[in-house]
């Protein structure tokens, strides 16, 4: 099959010829038709993660059909249409798996991280951990609802019930999460890369109440901040737009360092929480709420051979909503 694959130095991935792989027990064997393009795909091959597998299959936003079963599969069926996220592991008799914590595991393994991912014309994934995708969405489209969507559905709901919404770099999951806080009632707020006029846009046309660079003052103070760019000093920057008793969150695996700061942004029970990972009871209530609530999905579809571009385009800011490679 054709892959584009990680070397485990290079931050160009090769174009090359690879074996199928094949379905070990309660694994599914995926045609993949699309997968996206997530920024956490630039900070492996960037090196900014420890320890990827290499070579690698990058890619965690896969949607595809099921070719084949493994061993003690349930629940899918052969011809079904798949979804396979981050998680792809986790170990089941840790303290954080049993309490309802598997995002923090302590031995999990990650779809296009550890685990050869979807930037493929095959992969194979753990059944357990796949979803079945809401109908109103294609194959493009569902692809960024796998971890933009996710994990920016994690993100707002560590902001509970906060009614002015800050989001700081509105791309791939702020697009999602932005229709969903503004379903949901909410004011949302959208920051971008100072002078970026095409993304405020975008977001005004998604209900955003406001929209401007991430170095200007939100009208309105913040309940929460959202934060998806990866840039550590947007952090302070957020504090400082929030009220008394708000929370920051930041919602990426990798940020730059944060600067120091006055212990007055944090006074007044301020919060700083991140958010690792999603569980499978999140990747449920996101699906279903993305059957219920028609999301508009801005995806731009690139063939899998220009993955380089597409990651590119990503890593210059070149994209408004999200980028996903197409198969077939
Ligand atoms: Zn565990
Ligand atoms: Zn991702």
């Amino acid at each position: 099959m054709r892959a584009m694959v990680f070397d485990g130095n290079s931050p160009v991935l090769q174009d090359m010829q690879v074996a199928d792989p094949q379905p070990g027990a309660g694994q599914l064997l995926i045609d993949v038709h699309a997968c996206g393009v997530c920024r956490t795909d630039l900070h492996v091959i960037d090196g900014e993660l420890a320890h990827p597998k290499r070579p690698l299959i990058p890619g965690h936003e896969i949607v595809g059909t099921v070719a084949a079963l493994g061993t003690n599969v349930t629940g899918f069926a052969i011809g079904d249409r798949v979804g396979v996220p981050w998680t792809g592991h986790t170990c089941g008799h840790c303290r954080y798996c049993r309490s309802g914590r598997e995002n923090l595991c302590d031995a999990p393994a990650f779809t296009g991280y550890t685990l050869d991912g979807g930037y493929a014309e095959r992969t194979v994934a753990d059944s357990r951990y796949c979803f079945h995708l809401p109908a109103r969405y294609s194959d493009v489209e569902a692809a960024p609802l796998l971890c933009a969507g996710l994990i920016g559905y994690r993100t707002l709901a560590m902001a509970g019930d906060a009614q002015r919404i800050g989001i700081y770099g509105f791309g791939a999951a702020a697009h999602i999460v932005a229709q969903v806080a503004h379903h949901q009632g909410r004011d949302v707020y959208a920051f971008t890369r100072p002078g970026a006029t095409a993304p405020q846009q975008f977001a005004r046309r998604l209900g955003a109440r406001w929209a401007g660079g991430s170095d200007e003052s939100p009208p309105d103070r913040l309940d929460a901040a959202l934060i998806f760019a990866p840039a550590g000093s947007l952090v302070p920057a957020a504090l400082r737009a929030v009220a008394k008793g708000g929370i920051v969150v930041c919602g990426g695996i990798h940020m730059t360092d944060i600067p120091s700061f006055p212990y007055a942004l944090l006074w007044e029970e301020r919060r700083i929480v991140s958010v690792a990972n999603l569980t499978r009871a999140d990747g449920q209530a996101f699906m279903t709420l993305a059957e219920d609530t028609p999301l508009q999905i801005k995806a731009s579809a690139y063939p899998l051979a220009d993955a380089n571009r597409a990651l590119n385009d990503l890593r210059n800011g070149a994209l408004v909503g999200a980028a996903v490679l197409t198969m077939r």
